[in-house]
């Protein structure tokens, strides 16, 4: 019918239909619902189908209206602007419909249709319909069918509302849901999601499977991740994870072993990350977990074979140390011997054969002690002593000892240490004499005309450290640019030529670079072929406190020439070398008295009195330490104490300790030296070493010397009489230091006083300088400190600050002055 009124009624007939079919509509509705609706009523009924109609028109959703009888639908015009139609461009026809279902949706629609129409299933339904511009809409459908009295439907109406951007969204997110799964599935981690508040965890399927669980096995909450925890791991990921939930760390990370089914440990790095509330309190946290067992199982095969590395490497550096133990032994008995065989009536040739063979076995010695000292440096076992010592003694000793080669070649040997340096250091000396040993022996070495300078400055301080600048220059043969680097390298010459003509290893530049190393200082070279070389080192010490220093210590002199003879006992097992002591030590015309071990020493000492008893460490039966251990435990019931020297080749830093502690008064490194020897042990000789040149020490209930005592008098007493007498030793030096005292300071006030009134911070610095040593001695720290602060004011050209100081240091000596008087050393 409505088709062939369309025909009829041209272009305006549609609208007509419309309302008319809307109107019926509703009137159908108010007849099904209100058969007798009064007028008012259905005016009512009117007004609020038209809100329906805003209602809808404003929810954008499109109304379709279908005649289940005819097969005509009425589609609002909205519907159809929905396809991207005008109202006209659509016929009112189900096929209109039917013909734009998306193929994969038709079948399943017209089902749905067919349902709610047969059998009031309800009809809400999702399609594609094809749109004007060819392209397909989704579409959310709802509607229901309007049934007789009999229950026949002969009617259905309902909207369609365009879903395709929500349904783009969504497919959007299952895309980025899938990628992110993908990555995850890609990286084989294993996902979780922790619910802080209720402690409900989502452990994602692979967290699960990491350790062998199925997804079902394990309940979705913070207890089961605790329990998987290893123990000894338990404390330190809840901390961890407590840290970072408190906001004291920015990041949560942490390894840890986890329990898999099988019972094995597997290792987890766990990573995540927490959401916080306004107030920064964490609700829920997420993250990773990432098996690393491999790794971890890498770095611990790694770490096993860098310890066997390690203990290979000490253990050849253990191997080298008694090597050259085993070799320095025979070379005792070749040293001492040659050196006893040089005593005796040779002929020239045979003094000759026998200085060669003195040398070979010198060199090869100090060849053991270089590749000894590498290989420790090596093995890392390298340190430092560190003791007080006085740089300028080792410059002069290190000049003295190379003196003979350098006059030998007719070469010049300077030095000069910088007057700002403090007399006294705290640093291994022996190591530092070492390198300036090899430094300005490797200058003499390559210099054939001309000399040798050795410089000391400082090149920087603080209040506790000084960083001294070491400069050895030569005019010898330089060495060329490229090498400049590579002659710190071991084994490394500069010349393949150098062994032939000059000897050495390449060892001794590798030492010396290490050693500097040590004391945190570099070493370096400026060199040019044929002019010469300048070697640069830096290497810091410690300062001392100052008032320690004790020059005039009564100590023995080393003394060759005047000596007493003293009764030593020598306990050595090895023939030559017992033959080797003994004969030096009786040819200095001390008596000496053999034992071969522990037992037979400790049988002679309580038979009769020794002076000093010489004690090899390594013995068979009862070895040194033992044998010193019983002799001293002797000695608490019998009084007394016997001066016991250790005699080893071991060259290891310790063995020096070891002999110490276990009651040892000193020690000495074989191959013996006659004078090193002479000079330890006759330290210990009781009796005064000339009895016609040293007069006996004045009677008194003291002896002669002791070791001062270590505490400091306190900086603000005047003069420490004690520390005074404990400084100074004897009571002779004592009267005759306090005699002194105000002429030597009146001195050096005086020179002070010039100085600062010339203006002259130079030699006002000295006179601080000299001021400060001697106050040292005669124990007045309040006075020492005043002059050490002169001192840093003239350092810093600052005269006022100066002037202050001077003037106290004046009234603070004139102090010190009266107590030494009144203080009578005479007990
Ligand atoms: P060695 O002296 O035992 O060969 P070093 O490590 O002390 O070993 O020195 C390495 C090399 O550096 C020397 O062989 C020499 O070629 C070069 N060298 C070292 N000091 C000097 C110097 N003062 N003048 C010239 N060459 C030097």
């Amino acid at each position: 019918m409505s088709d062939t009124l369309e025909h009829a009624a041209g272009d305006s007939v549609p609208e007509l239909k419309q309302r008319i079919q809307e109107l019926e509509n509703m009137l159908h509705a108010c007849r099904l619902r209100l058969p007798n609706a009064p007028a008012e009523a259905v005016r009512e009924l009117a007004e609020s189908e038209e809100r329906f109609a805003l209602a809808v028109r404003g929810t954008n959703d499109g109304i379709w209206d279908w005649d289940l009888k005819t097969d005509v639908v009425y589609y609002a015009p909205r519907f159809k602007q929905l396809l991207g139609y005008t109202d006209d461009e659509m016929k009112n026809l189900f096929s209109e419909f039917e013909s734009r279902l998306h193929e994969e949706d038709r079948e399943r629609i017209l089902a749905a249709l067919k349902a709610h129409v047969d059998e009031q299933v309800p009809y809400d339904a999702e399609y594609r319909l094809k749109c004007k511009d060819g392209d397909y809409r989704w579409f959310r459908a709802r509607g229901s069918a309007l049934r007789d009295a009999a229950g026949h439907p002969y009617r259905m109406a309902g909207s369609i509302t365009d879903i395709t951007e929500q349904k783009e969204s969504i497919r959007a997110l299952a895309a980025s849901e899938e990628r992110f799964a993908l990555a995850v599935r890609g990286t084989n981690d294993g996902i979780w999601d922790w619910d802080i508040r209720s402690g409900e965890v989502f452990f994602s399927p692979r967290w699960k499977s990491m350790v062998g669980y199925e997804d079902d096995e394990l309940p979705d909450n913070f207890t089961a991740f605790e329990k998987l925890l290893h123990p000894d791991d338990h404390d330190r990921v809840m901390a961890t994870l407590n840290e970072y939930l408190d906001n004291q760390s920015q990041r949560y990370s942490v390894e840890f072993r986890f329990r898999h089914k099988d019972g094995s440990w597997r290792w987890i790095l766990a990573r995540g990350r927490a959401l916080r509330d306004a107030n920064g309190k964490p609700y829920r946290m997420a993250g990773s977990h990432t098996d690393v067992t491999e790794r971890k199982q890498d770095e611990e095969e790694l770490r096993q074979a860098r310890q066997a590395a390690e203990a290979a490497n000490s253990s050849k550096s253990v191997f080298l140390a008694n090597m050259s133990h085993e070799i320095r032994t025979p070379m005792n008995g070749i040293i001492g011997m040659s050196e006893l065989l040089l005593g005796t009536g040779l002929d020239s040739s045979q003094r000759e054969y026998l200085e060669m063979l003195k040398q070979s076995a010198d060199s090869l010695l100090e060849l053991l002690n270089d590749i000894l000292d590498f290989s420790k440096i090596e093995a890392g076992k390298m340190e430092l002593d560190s003791h007080e010592f006085d740089l300028n003694a080792i410059v002069t000793e290190t000049v003295q000892a190379m003196g003979v080669r350098a006059f030998q070649k007719r070469l010049v040997l300077l030095h000069h240490i910088s007057p700002t340096i403090p007399g006294r250091l705290i640093g291994d000396d022996g190591r530092l004499r070492q390198i300036l040993i090899n430094l300005v022996g490797n200058a003499i070495k390559f210099t054939h005309k001309g000399g040798v300078t050795i410089e000391v400055n400082v090149e920087s301080e603080t209040a506790d450290l000084i960083m001294l600048h070491f400069k050895i220059n030569d005019t010898g043969i330089g060495i060329a640019g490229n090498m400049h680097e590579r002659i710190f390298e071991a084994f490394t010459q500069a010349e393949t030529s150098t062994t032939r003509r000059y000897g050495g290893t390449g060892l001794g530049l590798a030492i010396c670079r290490d050693l500097v190393d040590l004391m945190h200082g570099r070493i370096w070279v400026e060199s040019q072929p044929d002019v010469g070389s300048t070697f640069h080192f830096t290497a810091a010490f410690g300062r001392t406190s100052g008032i320690s220093i004790k020059p005039m210590s009564p100590r023995p002199e080393p003394a060759i020439t005047a000596h007493a003879s003293m009764k030593v006992l020598v306990v050595e097992d090895g023939h030559v070398n017992q033959l080797v002591s003994s004969r030096m030590l009786e040819k200095r015309g001390h008596l000496v008295t053999l034992a071969s071990n522990g037992h037979e020493a400790i049988d002679f000492f309580k038979s009769e009195p020794f002076d000093v008893i010489l004690m090899d460490v390594q013995m068979p039966g009862m070895n040194g330490l033992e044998a010193t251990a019983a002799i001293r435990v002797i000695e608490q019931s019998t009084g007394g104490h016997v001066p016991i020297v250790a005699m080893t080749a071991n060259a290891m830093k310790g063995d020096r300790e070891l002999c110490l502690t276990a009651g040892m008064d000193d020690y000495l490194a074989k191959p013996l030296r006659s004078a090193e020897l002479f000079q330890t042990i006759e330290k210990f000789s009781v009796k005064p070493r000339s009895l016609e040149s040293t007069p006996l020490p004045p009677p008194g209930p003291e002896p002669a010397w002791q070791p001062p005592a270590q505490s400091q008098p306190p900086a603000g007493v005047s003069f420490d009489a004690e520390a005074f007498r404990e400084s100074a030793g004897d009571d002779k030096l004592m009267r005759k230091l306090i005699t002194i005292f105000p002429e030597d300071t009146q001195k050096y006030l005086r020179k002070a006083e010039k100085a600062l009134a010339a203006g002259k911070a130079r030699p006002l610095y000295e006179a601080a300088h000299s001021l400060k040593g001697m106050l040292g001695v005669y124990a007045a720290p309040k006075a020492f400190r005043l002059a050490s602060e002169l001192c840093e004011y003239a350092h810093a050209a600052d005269l006022k600050g100066a002037q202050f100081m001077l003037d106290q240091l004046k009234k603070e000596c004139a102090l010190v002055g009266e107590a030494l008087t009144s203080y009578d050393p005479v007990i």
